[in-house]
């Protein structure tokens, strides 16, 4: 229903849709801590290639598919939501440049533990406790065929669900299986893990739990559900 009305309002209004908004999410970010921050867990050597060779080439290449395109106006969720439509150039940059932005931001030196408050909560009454959601986590991840990402994601209804994409696709594109908002993401290409795991993609993914910055997932949790409260019962 939400993406046949936004075809409607895409037919009667071409030049006005979204015009408005300049995309921000168009820039390349610094990254927030030094390349060797998060060893032993992830090596230097990997994040350094990691972030300028491979999240340096999705966005330029992204840039450079949308020189000249009315795409530029409209932030990467508006375009993931008509992913399926466009040309696989951008599907693929976009995706990449926007899951690498939440990945390096999802981990930090001081991260690792368990997440606190309302997702916390809402981690133990979806999943059954900690432990069983990081089981499902990486279950999710190992069984990713080739290259690919598993994800924490908030449902429209407000639920956490974990789900895996294939290549560079993300929850937010139409062509997902399961479409939400992901608040935390792990990259299983090799290129995210194989100079210092080699094919040990398992023990990649129980590193990671060292460097997950709670905090910052729980931030964006609360974002998107934060203001939502129960309906009221009638
Ligand atoms: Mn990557």
């Amino acid at each position: 229903m939400k993406a046949f009305v936004l075809m409607i309002i895409g037919v009667c209004f071409p030049f006005a849709t979204f015009a408005k908004e300049k995309s921000s999410d168009l820039q390349f970010d610094s990254l927030p801590y030094a390349f060797n921050a998060l060893e032993p867990h992830i090596d230097a050597k990997t994040m350094e290639i990691h972030y300028t060779r491979h999240h340096r080439g999705y966005y330029d290449n992204l840039l450079n598919a949308m020189q000249d395109s009315s795409l530029k106006t409209k932030t990467l969720p508006q375009i993931f939501s008509q992913v399926s439509k466009l040309a696989p150039a951008i599907r693929n940059n976009a995706g990449g440049h926007y899951n690498h932005t939440l990945f390096w931001k999802v981990m930090s030196p001081k991260g690792g533990g368990a997440p606190e408050g309302m997702l916390a909560e809402k981690i133990n009454a979806t999943f059954g406790s900690f432990d069983k959601f990081k089981e499902e986590f990486k279950a999710a991840a190992l069984s990713r065929f080739g290259s690919g990402w598993a994800w924490l994601c908030v449902g429209d209804d407000g639920s956490l669900f974990i789900s895996s994409t294939p290549n560079q696709d993300n929850p937010l594109m139409d062509v997902s299986e399961k479409r939400g908002t992901p608040i935390l993401g792990l990259d299983v290409w090799e290129h995210a893990y194989y100079l210092k795991y080699q094919n040990q993609r398992g023990s990649y993914i129980d590193a990671f739990w060292n460097v997950v910055n709670w905090p910052e997932v729980n931030a964006r949790f609360i974002s998107l559900v934060g203001n939502k409260k129960p309906p009221v019962k009638k």
